[in-house]
């Protein structure tokens, strides 16, 4: 499988690793839509929450207490963030593996 996330969890494409544990991995967005923009994505290859199952529960509830702590430690807890996941086409999702946009440091607009 050619995935861009995997390769980016197995160490073989270059990035600045945020935070790592034996689930998930974060990294900055190469294209940020923000000041801080970071991906939040587990290890495991899931394409999409239309793959979630109940098996899966226990690590989105980690993705995003990471997300919480990721936002703390980059000092928007504060100001304010948004956490988000993109899904299928209409979403505009780009990468078929599982990630959680972190997304502050200054206004962020949007439909929501
Ligand atoms: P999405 O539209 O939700 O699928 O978002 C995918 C995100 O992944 C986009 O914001 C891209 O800028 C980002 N992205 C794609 N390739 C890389 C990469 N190699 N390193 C970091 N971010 C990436």
């Amino acid at each position: 499988m050619n995935c861009i996330f995997c390769s980016i969890a197995q160490k073989k494409s270059p990035t600045e690793i945020i935070y790592e544990d034996d689930q998930m991995i974060a990294f900055r967005d190469i294209n940020p839509k923000a000041p801080v923009h970071i991906l939040i994505i587990p290890k495991e290859h899931i394409a999409s929450l239309n793959d979630l199952n109940e098996s899966n529960s226990s690590l989105l509830g980690k993705l995003i207490l990471q997300a919480k702590n990721l936002a703390r430690q980059q000092g928007i807890a504060k100001s304010g963030y948004k956490l988000i996941f993109n899904c299928g086409k209409d979403a505009g999702q780009l990468v078929n593996h599982i990630h959680l946009h972190l997304l502050g440091g200054g206004p962020l607009g949007g439909i929501i």
